[in-house]
């Protein structure tokens, strides 16, 4: 099994490392990661500036590691499509330093990374910590290497990625899996400023949450009742046909601009 493993922490962080550890008796293990901290960059891609792919020097035996300065979903597509010429049998993200829960997966980089796999029909898994704490990155690693294992065997249905979060407990005190459907919170992201010490203004994006449905059954509420939580996601994303939009939404849209502006016959 040809595993390509990245993240959004960066190449030094020690989530992923911990994660190679735990799926280098799994298979053929293949690191491709930013070679800086990229959390919140989502499932951004570089389109307008070429991409370089850098040998590392310390990675573990029998292990390929490269880092590159981009995104991780750059990272997948170089693994997928130069890197890895056979192509890889399943991507795993992480481990994340932080929880990856709610529609705030959104912006989530570990999360985009497995997007990118997903849309080129590799299964993918993301893993999340919590909170920080390096206990936690073995019960992470342990847990990805378990589906990867079982992935082999059990196909996972096309597009669809497994969001896995850690609850911060120690592994005694953790009362199970649970597969969970995404919370949803709304986010009035704010700005706060402050003086900087070369008397610039320097700003802050402050992430504010409201809850919307973060009770049982999501992801967040199994963590908080100490179970590590598993999200099957799919990236369709409309909310068609169960939505419950006016029949009317676009009315008579199409005659406006066509109107406005189609040049007259
Ligand atoms: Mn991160």
């Amino acid at each position: 099994m040809k595993i390509l493993v990245t993240n959004d922490d960066g190449i030094q962080a020690p989530g992923l490392w911990t994660l190679v550890e735990a799926l280098r008796p799994v298979g053929e293990v293949t690191v491709i990661a930013p070679d800086r901290e990229q959390s919140g960059v989502g499932s951004s891609l570089t389109l307008g500036a070429p991409l370089h792919i850098t040998p590392l020097q310390f990675a573990p035996d029998s292990v390929a590691a490269y880092d590159v300065a981009g995104t991780p979903g750059d990272c997948v597509i170089l693994g997928l499509g130069s890197v890895m010429p056979e192509g890889a049998d399943l991507v795993v993200a992480g481990i994340n330093r932080g929880h990856n829960t709610t529609n705030e997966i959104l912006i989530s980089g570990t999360v985009g990374a497995a997007l990118h796999a997903a849309l080129r029909g590799v299964p993918a898994i993301a893993v999340s910590l919590f909170l920080l704490d390096s206990a936690q990155y073995h019960i992470g690693a342990a847990a990805a290497a378990y589906l990867a294992r079982h992935l082999q065997a059990w196909a996972l249905p096309s597009g669809i990625i497994l969001n896995v979060n850690i609850p911060h407990q120690e592994m005694q005190d953790i009362e199970g899996v649970m597969v969970t459907r995404l919370g949803q919170r709304r986010f009035t992201d704010t700005v706060e400023e402050r003086d900087d010490p070369r008397g610039r203004k320097s700003r802050w994006l402050i992430r504010k949450r409201e809850n919307i449905d973060v009770g049982e059954g999501t992801d967040l509420w199994a963590l908080r009742q100490k179970y590590i939580s598993v999200t099957p996601l799919d990236f369709t994303l409309s909310c068609l046909p169960a939505s419950t939009l006016p029949d009317d939404l676009c009315g008579d849209l199409f005659q406006e601009l066509k109107a406005r502006l189609a040049p007259p016959a």
